[in-house]
């Protein structure tokens, strides 16, 4: 996926988990989630960002090469761990925690257009899912506006029907109405 879809594509998917109740609705939520979703391509330097810091992506390029070790789900894993480590678990509903739905929703892009290592360290080697768009292609643009109508139903599952489905649910709980079990009250304390 080229970078500008990447960047469309982690927004709207932090204005979806805004709406869920993970992240803030914010400019520097959404700011931070355009961020992480050009972060895993920094091990090229023909990307948006990678062209931007030669001095890093080059050498990244030539140690690991494109779409492996910086395309792993372990990577916004272990950023969430530490964020949780640091913060509290309170930390992720920032604009850090945008970041990192940036950042999954490249690596999930990149699964749908050609694959990437997005199981290491379990899984060495590319794992590709369907439609396998090819990056730059009219196909990759159909996707990206399929994902964006997933997202904005979802969005509106959440802020209009107040309906969420099941996988929306989070720790950070409703704020609008329902009550919170009380172990989750200290996340949005
Ligand atoms: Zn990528």
């Amino acid at each position: 996926m080229i970078g500008r879809s990447h960047i469309v594509l982690g927004v709207a998917s932090a204005a979806t988990a805004s709406a869920a109740g993970w992240v803030p609705f914010s400019l520097a939520t959404l700011m931070s989630a355009a961020l992480g979703s050009l972060a895993p391509d920094l091990d090229t330097e023909r990307s948006m960002l990678g062209c931007r810091v030669p001095w890093l992506s080059r050498p990244l390029s030539r140690l690991v090469g494109h779409r492996t070790v910086t395309h792993s789900l372990a990577v916004p894993g272990v950023l969430a761990l530490a964020l949780i480590g640091w913060l509290g678990a309170a930390g992720l509903y920032s604009p850090f925690g945008g970041f990192l739905v940036g950042y999954v929703s490249h690596i999930v892009a990149d699964l749908m257009t050609g694959g990437c290592w997005a199981l290491y360290p379990l899984a060495r080697g590319r794992l590709a899912l369907w439609p396998h768009a090819k990056t730059g292609s009219f196909r990759e643009y159909l996707l990206l506006l399929f994902c964006l109508g997933g997202l904005g139903y979802m969005s509106y599952l959440c802020l209009v029907q107040n309906n969420r489905p099941a996988f929306l649910q989070s720790a950070t709980g409703s704020h609008r109405g329902r009550s919170l079990p009380k172990h989750h009250m200290a996340f949005i304390a």
